[in-house]
């Protein structure tokens, strides 16, 4: 019989400084020696940032400013390593390892510097150096625990395809590369430590998944290894009710489902990426999130179906940063496809459209995306409607740029009768202003656009009005329904 296999990411302050390196390494020996687990990191916290400020840096053609970024790096890093291990020998062998990536790193920013151009590509290579840095770290700190470990780059194992800054896996041959990589080593008794974030086109020209993508990073591989289990160990005990730091009453959700996770997770909770849960929905493997900071309590179980809390509202979720474009004006009335060409254009530009609304007199549509993708969407949308403008059958292309979305998650809400009527009570009590609303065919969220400056007060009142600092620990009765 083959030994369970657990998955184990570390996001960024799971690996923040020595300490928490060695407390990582420490749940990594655990779990190994109950079965077999290979370990996914991120870059230490604060690393990614620094490295996309260098590349930025550099662009702008201060190559000592990114140069300088580069060295703080090393500095961290360095401090880390001296902390962590006790043998000079072996440190230098890593010292090594870590000096090569830096010096890439610093070949990358002085090649920037000097065309003041910085592509995708460049900028994947450069983002992507933390996780490099960070995965030979865990790996020591494992192997100074008396267990065998090696640091893998996930070049070698997730193919994407050729999509810059948000690549997609490629889950045939990721498959048949991890699994000809990882299983070996695990078989051989040692622990394989993957970069996240980063993966690489089938020519190995390195990609990454977007930021926050180590979350990504370990589904993918948790389905490539069909593994038993994925556990993501980050800073909080798993996924709460509301993002804690805007609501201090949140508590911890134990059982939660792939659709309300994913669903949460798609509307800004920072807990999880957006795409998390995708590689492991037809497999059915169990997520869990759980705090590398207090390893002894449970965290939240993410499952195929949850534990139902009878059609009620699990949790709460906003995503500041959105802007609201609308395309409108009477003459679009008699144009047909600027639906159609309106989504097409987004489409072509990747940009992430978090919700639609069209008033039924079809003079505006408007409809929400990250504040990032606004710039390059709008562009693309005035290139595409430039005839409609200048004829005025299309008379504005018009952007707001300070929106929040706030959604409210539950499985089979939408079929609770109540739900909006308390969702929009809520709203009012708090004196906060509806922009838009979008309830869709979803059963599982009810979304809405306020000013981004709502969003606390926004929260704090929906939080109160389903009581959800209490319904964490609430049981449903025999027919679904909380008391
Ligand atoms: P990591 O570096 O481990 O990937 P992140 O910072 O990306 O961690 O995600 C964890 C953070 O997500 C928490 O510190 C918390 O502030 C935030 N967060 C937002 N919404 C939620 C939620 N519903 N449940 C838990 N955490 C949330
Ligand atoms: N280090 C990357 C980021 O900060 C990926 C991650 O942490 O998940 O976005
Ligand atoms: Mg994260």
């Amino acid at each position: 019989m083959t030994r369970r296999l657990q998955v184990m990411k570390f996001g960024g302050t799971s690996v923040g400084n020595a300490e928490c390196i060695a407390r990582a390494a420490k749940i990594v020996a655990q779990s190994a020696r109950e079965g077999r687990c290979v370990a996914v990191v991120s870059a230490m916290s604060g690393v990614t940032n620094r490295l996309i400020e260098a590349a930025r840096m550099a662009e702008a053609g201060n190559r000592s400013g990114a140069l300088a970024s580069i060295e703080e790096v090393r500095a961290q890093h360095e401090s880390a390593l001296n902390a962590l291990l006790e043998d000079e020998s072996e440190r230098a062998g890593v010292r090594a390892r870590l000096e090569a990536v830096l010096a890439e790193g610093s070949r990358f920013c002085e090649g920037t510097a000097l065309l003041r151009e910085l592509s995708l590509r460049t900028m994947d290579a450069i983002s992507s150096l933390g996780e490099r840095l960070s995965a030979p770290l865990v790996s020591a700190a494992v192997k100074e625990l008396g267990l065998r470990s090696e640091a893998l780059e996930a070049t070698e194992l997730i193919v994407t395809d050729e999509y810059h800054g948000g690549a997609e896996p490629q889950m045939e041959q990721t498959r048949a590369r991890s699994q000809a990589r990882i299983l070996p080593l695990l078989n051989g008794g040692s622990i394989p430590v993957v970069t996240g974030f980063l993966g690489a086109t089938p020519e190995g020209e390195l990609t990454t998944l977007g930021r926050g993508g180590s979350d990504y990073s370990a589904t993918i591989l948790g389905a490539a290894l069909d593994a038993d289990e994925v556990i993501i160990w980050t800073d909080v005990e798993g996924v709460l009710t509301a993002d804690p730091r805007l609501v201090t009453e949140a508590q911890t959700i134990p059982e939660i489902s792939y659709r309300e996770a994913a669903e949460l997770a798609y509307f800004g909770a920072k807990v999880l990426h957006p795409k998390t849960l995708r590689p492991v929905v037809q497999a059915g493997i169990p997520v869990w999130i759980r705090n590398s900071f207090a390893p002894e309590k449970p965290g939240t179980k993410i499952t195929p179906q949850g534990q139902s809390i009878g059609g009620g509202v699990k949790a709460l979720t906003a995503i500041r940063d959105v802007t609201l474009i609308s395309v409108g004006g009477p003459g679009i009335v008699g144009l047909p496809d600027v639906v159609g060409r309106t989504f097409s254009t987004t489409a072509e530009v990747r940009a992430n459209v978090l919700l639609i609304s069209q008033s039924s007199s079809q003079n505006d549509i408007c409809f929400g995306v990250s504040s990032s993708d606004a710039s390059k969407t709008v562009d693309a949308l005035r290139k595409e409607f430039a005839q409609d403008l200048a004829h005025h059958k299309v008379e504005h292309i018009r952007v707001d740029p300070h929106i929040a979305i706030v959604a409210v998650v539950g499985q089979n809400m939408c079929g609770t009768p109540g739900i909006a009527g308390k969702t929009f009570n809520a709203m009012g009590k708090a004196g906060v202003n509806l922009i838009a609303i979008a309830q869709g065919s979803s059963e599982t969220n009810i979304s809405f656009v306020i000013e981004e400056q709502s969003v606390v007060p926004a929260l704090r009142s929906l939080h109160r009005e389903f009581a959800l600092h209490k319904s964490a620990h609430r049981i449903p009765n025999a027919q679904g329904v909380l008391d």
